[in-house]
């Protein structure tokens, strides 16, 4: 069955102009956009978006980076899609990344790791909603030919 994801292009890749590689890995990889929009995190938004990490000791490196310029937010559908964009992801720290994945490839650190991706459907949904209105998500279908 399809299922969604919700992804983040963090804003060290974006700074770097990495946005079009990394959304042609995804797309690549079979997924279809479902909604895709620029934004800057404000600080609210990223306490509101990170909540489950305040009190950690990089919380406040999160916060900084999170806010310090637009990132791309996207709603993503494939067979599987939390788990296949996770693995596609790779690992949190890119040191422990594997080869091909897109924090190996376009991580700077592991605070700015070039790419969120949700770990559940629920937090998927959650994490979208944030972002996006119902009416901003592409529910029809069109993957037709168009000629
Ligand atoms: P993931 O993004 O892989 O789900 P987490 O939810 O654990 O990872 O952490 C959220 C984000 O916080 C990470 O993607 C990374 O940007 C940052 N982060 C996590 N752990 C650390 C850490 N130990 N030091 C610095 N930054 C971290
Ligand atoms: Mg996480």
């Amino acid at each position: 069955m399809k299922t969604r994801s919700f992804t983040i292009i963090k804003p060290n890749a974006v700074a770097k102009g990495s946005t079009g590689k990394i959304l042609d890995m995804i797309i690549g990889a079979g997924f279809t956009l479902r909604a895709v929009r620029m934004v800057c995190f404000s600080r609210n938004d990223a306490y509101r978006f990170y909540g489950e990490h305040i009190g950690k000791p990089f919380f406040d490196e999160l916060v900084d980076f999170m806010t310090s310029g637009p990132s791309i937010v996207a709603i993503v559908e494939r067979e599987d899609a939390v788990a296949t964009l996770r693995e596609l992801v790779g690992a949190t720290n890119p040191a422990n990344a594997k080869e091909g994945t897109i924090r190996k490839l376009f991580a700077d650190s592991l605070t700015r790791n070039a790419i969120h991706a949700s770990d559940s459907d629920e937090n998927a949904r959650r994490e979208w909603s944030q972002w996006f209105a119902p009416e901003d998500i592409m529910e029809a279908e069109y993957n037709f030919p168009m000629i």
